[in-house]
């Protein structure tokens, strides 16, 4: 589907990458998985930003707040929810999509997400006036991904090791599929960690290539964030 580069998301087209911004809205507290290298000191990884910082906290209210302020900037084309932790585990990210969607419904919205709970959620988020979605899949081996995440919590119950990455990468594909019957765009992003993903790079591609998303973008992640487990 063609879309106007004036309603494309900056990350999605990098065509419009230089003359719009993004508003970030971080309202998640908690999170839902746990990979191998988060770091707490700053924001999910996931959400692909490039400070290394963590983001104040907001309710919903304050990311109102936030994006009233920063809207002023007429380059500010797209709200994104992301972090500090996962917006879909979070009960504040519909209360500030629905907020921030009733006030500035010209603006394209964005959540960031580690994608468990996409399959469930995906209706609900172009409910709230989503229209793209950011997943981050960074393997698609269970071998590999047991390597990267420690845990996965689903429905009260904690998976582990591979039962836990194969969980996930399953609702990770799912979530995208979804996605897209929901009418969002989805762009995936893979954080590269090299001597970990090298080999299960092009499956990730060609997998989340055939669930459905426009485009996929491999993330270098710096060598500080391997301390958790060197
Ligand atoms: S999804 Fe983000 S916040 Fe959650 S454990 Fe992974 S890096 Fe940390």
């Amino acid at each position: 589907m063609l879309v106007p580069l004036y309603q494309e998301h900056p990350c999605f087209t990098p065509a419009t990458a230089r003359w719009f911004r993004c508003a970030l809205v971080p309202v998640a507290d908690r999170c839902n998985i746990s990979c191998t290298y988060c770091s707490r000191r700053r924001d999910c990884l996931n959400g692909c930003r490039d400070e290394a910082t963590l983001s104040k906290l907001l309710t919903p209210r304050e990311a109102l707040r936030r994006v009233q302020r920063l809207a002023a900037d007429p380059r500010v084309q797209v709200v994104c929810v992301a972090g500090p932790a996962e917006p879909l585990a979070a009960d504040n990210t519909f209360a500030a999509l629905h907020q921030i969607n009733a006030a500035f419904p010209h603006l394209l919205k964005c959540v960031a997400t580690n994608g468990l709970l996409l399959p469930e959620k995906a209706a609900a988020l172009a409910q709230a006036g989503v229209s793209h979605v950011a997943v981050t899949v960074n393997a698609v081996d269970e071998r590999v991904a047991a390597r990267l995440y420690r845990w996965v919590s689903l429905d009260g119950k904690v998976y582990q090791g591979r039962e836990g990455a194969r969980l996930l990468i399953a609702r990770q594909l799912e979530g995208i599929r979804e996605a897209c019957r929901a009418g969002l765009r989805v762009k995936v992003n893979t954080l590269f960690f090299p001597g970990i993903n090298t080999a299960d790079l092009r499956k990730i591609g060609a997998a989340v290539r055939a669930a459905g998303a426009v485009r996929w973008k491999i993330v270098q992640v710096e060598r500080a964030v391997f301390s958790a487990w060197e």
